[in-house]
């Protein structure tokens, strides 16, 4: 660490510990760990399950540090591509964690005072589980992306609530729409049960809210403006939203999305570029996407892609992040080490 970085971690509120030379992380205030948090930071409540589920930060995944093989849970949870921030109830815990996880080569933040100091500053806590992933624009707007489940995806960008595929119930999830803010932005793919949801789009519509969908839902729901493959439509001056092909061309297939009757869509919120592919197969019009940041893709059979296809249109749309959604049963767990040699940061996310 040079001089200049350690300048600017002072900024931040952050001071670096050198507990063991091999060993270093950095200490925030709840200042500075609140700027980490609302960056691209892997945060981590160290707690015990029951401290966590009485209330933790938003976007927290708890792995007990006073558990069996922490380490171990740590890597296999945590990417050390993307740094990592660690509290607990008053710091002490957490210094533990931030020691070992630096130790296996994470880059590790500590907040100074846990979560006591940071309550005590007014900062807010949550009881919800949902994984949040939060990015920044290149102007530096803040989006955020909740998984609530399989095709549906609440996108929170710069105070703007965009939800994409609102679905309520499937299987034995159950997601509560009317807990949230009433959307901008509906923005529906297709017909399918699993991404339409007639009562989900009621809850979530209030005086200002736009719906986009595709005709044949347009047609359902006797509302909202109609989009097909190559429209686009400018929803604010940051906000542009393009629809592009999705659709099945294997044999036996094709019946599921017909081509031309489906949207996926290119959203570019203040520049970040995000494709949110729809049930497809990985068909050629991906080659034509330029410059995608985050990609929302399915894998399950026999509706979308196998995880080979998943791979090919991976490679093609060459996103900096990568989503698999929509994957149901299919095991992706391998595809974070797959496609880490793409330089492909792949992140599992609670939409099966
Ligand atoms: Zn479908
Ligand atoms: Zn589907």
């Amino acid at each position: 660490m040079n001089k200049f970085s350690t300048f600017l971690l002072a900024l931040l509120g952050l001071n670096v510990s050198t507990a063991c030379s091999q060993q270093q992380y950095a200490d925030a205030d709840v200042q500075g760990f609140a700027v980490l948090v609302n960056d691209d930071v892997q945060l981590v409540d160290v707690r015990t399950p029951s401290e966590y589920a009485d209330g933790h930060l938003e976007g927290a995944v708890n792995i007990n540090v006073t558990g069996s093989s922490f380490a171990e849970k740590a890597k296999q949870q945590l990417s050390t591509l993307r740094p990592v921030a660690v509290y607990c109830r008053s710091g002490h815990r957490s210094m533990l964690a931030a020691r070992t996880l630096s130790g296996e080569g994470f880059r590790v933040t500590n907040l100074k005072g846990g979560i006591q100091a940071w309550q005590k500053a007014g900062m807010p806590v949550t009881t919800s589980t949902t994984e949040v992933d939060v990015f920044r624009t290149p102007s530096g707007k803040t989006v955020r992306f909740y998984a609530l489940v399989h095709a549906s995806i609440r996108i929170v960008y710069d105070g703007k609530e965009l939800q994409i595929d609102p679905v309520r119930q499937l299987g034995d999830r159950t997601i509560d729409y009317a807990a949230m803010p009433k959307a901008d932005y509906l923005i529906v793919t297709h017909e399918h049960h699993d991404h339409f949801d007639k009562e989900a789009l009621e809850i979530l519509t209030g005086n200002h809210t736009r719906l986009v969908t595709n005709a044949r839902c347009g047609e359902m729901l006797g509302r909202g403006e109609v989009m097909a493959n190559g429209d686009s439509l400018r929803l604010a001056d940051d906000i542009l939203l393009e629809a592009v092909p999705a659709y099945n061309y294997t044999d036996g297939h094709t019946q599921f999305h017909p081509k031309g009757r489906d949207n996926g869509f290119v959203l570019t919120l203040d520049g970040l570029r995000i494709y949110i592919a729809g049930d497809t197969e990985d068909i050629p019009e991906m080659a034509q996407l330029s410059n995608i940041d985050i990609a929302f893709m399915p894998c399950n059979q026999p509706y979308t892609m196998t995880t080979e296809q998943l791979q090919r249109a991976a490679r093609t749309v060459r996103p900096r992040v990568l989503f698999p959604y929509h994957y149901g049963q299919t095991d992706v767990t391998s595809l974070p080490a797959v496609l880490a040699a793409d330089s492909i940061d792949v992140r599992i996310r609670h939409y099966e």
